[in-house]
């Protein structure tokens, strides 16, 4: 407990409320979708120049020509301890040309534009964390950033997700500054996901003239649809959904081709395996004699799981919230995947959904409760401060 210091944050905090909304303005209005690498860059050189001007030594990263550069950075190299990582995700899933007709603005205490939710909000709070804690002179562990370039884009085009395991390993515990939940629930767990595509190739022939001479490839993937459904387990929350099927040309021919794509959502790596191999059992599985299938996954997202070193670090951050009288909080499982599952498997404890309060992230309506940035400010500050008392 350190309420002195968590008192002079509050005071830095309520003395920069204006500062801290300008600051949120210039970094909205840095365009940064996540296919325009050259955008995205120019955020991740704004983001340095922000991070060094605090002291920090920051790098910016290629991680290939189809992203924006990569941001890490570490404040005090030279302190003793385990550093606490904030992390996140620069780009933004919107495409730039909709910036003119949802600029920044703020309307009744909630703020609005590209990104002010998933995740530039979330971002500022981690800066205006390492602001607030030089202010009162903080020094006892290194503080350490790591943004990425390309969530919104899966990292489908570079090695980011395993940059961020590699780099974030050996941290005392992380904050996943993304998208915060309206309730103020800090997220848990979140589910992983994985993409399958299926083609089933059979043998076209006139359905009159030759129907015997045909093969065909959607009687065959009606077969194996039902059994890629069938491996849905909602007891454990595992989903299996055909998202797509296309085949055949003409309704008077036996279709030779035939693909579909598989959307798989679980919450345990367990359930990664027993569903993957399920579908290859199912994919080499012939249902229609002369058939011959393929498959391609796509865009693999492990699952971040709720294990007990996650737990003791949303009870720290409960704690921390209560006795700073600080707005509660609650523990809350998330459908869609993060970042955290990366920052989990290098072993380091990890809470996720800590950026800005709002809602309707991808959309155009989406927007930031202007409130939570200075909350959460001043409660991820006082587990800075306070972070010897978090063991596990
Ligand atoms: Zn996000």
């Amino acid at each position: 407990m350190n309420k002195e210091l968590v008192d002079q944050v509050k005071e830095y905090v309520a003395a920069h409320r204006e500062e801290i909304l300008k600051k949120y303005e210039e970094f909205i209005n840095l365009k940064d979708f996540w296919r325009d690498a050259e955008d995205v860059t120019i955020v991740a050189q704004w983001l340095k120049k922000e991070f060094d001007a605090e002291g920090f030594q920051c790098e910016l990263i290629d991680v290939g020509p189809k992203a924006g550069k990569l941001v890490m950075g570490t404040l005090g190299t030279d302190r003793p301890g385990q550093a606490i990582l904030f992390s996140g995700h620069m780009d933004t899933a919107l495409a730039s040309d909709l910036y003119s007709e949802n600029p920044f603005r703020i309307e009744e205490g909630k703020a609005y534009g590209p990104g002010v939710l998933d995740m530039k909000g979330g971002i500022l709070i981690s800066l205006y964390v390492v602001k607030a804690l030089n202010a009162i002179q903080y020094q006892e562990r290194p503080l350490k950033v790591l943004f990425a370039p390309d969530e919104e884009g899966l990292h489908s085009y570079t090695q980011v997700a395993d940059f961020i395991q590699q780099n974030s390993a050996g941290c005392l515990f992380a904050l996943n500054m993304e998208t915060g939940l309206v309730n103020n629930y800090l997220a848990v767990g979140r589910k992983g996901r994985l993409g399958i595509d299926v083609f089933v190739e059979g043998k076209s022939a006139h359905a009159g003239a030759d129907f015997l001479a045909g093969i065909s490839s959607i009687e065959e993937m009606a077969h194996k649809v039902l059994h890629f459904q069938a491996l849905t387990d909602l007891e454990k929350d595992t989903t299996v959904n055909t998202g797509v099927i296309q085949g055949g040309t003409i309704p008077n021919a036996v279709p030779a081709k035939c693909m579909c794509s598989l959307d798989i959502r679980f919450k345990t790596m367990d359930e990664l395996t027993r569903v993957r191999t399920a579908v290859k059992e199912i994919c080499e599985k012939n249902y229609v004699a002369g058939t011959t299938c393929t498959f391609q996954e796509l865009n693999l997202f492990t699952p971040f799981e709720t294990h007990d070193e996650i737990m003791a670090l949303f009870e720290f951050m409960e704690k921390t919230a209560k006795r700073y009288d600080l707005p509660e909080t609650a523990p809350a499982q998330v459908g869609g995947c993060s970042d955290a599952t990366y920052i989990q498997l290098a072993g380091t404890p990890v809470l996720c959904s800590c950026g800005v309060r709002g809602e309707w992230n991808h959309t155009l309506r989406e927007y930031a409760i202007i409130e939570s940035l200075y909350e959460r400010i001043c409660w991820y500050s006082a587990a800075v401060i306070d972070a010897a008392e978090f063991k596990f």
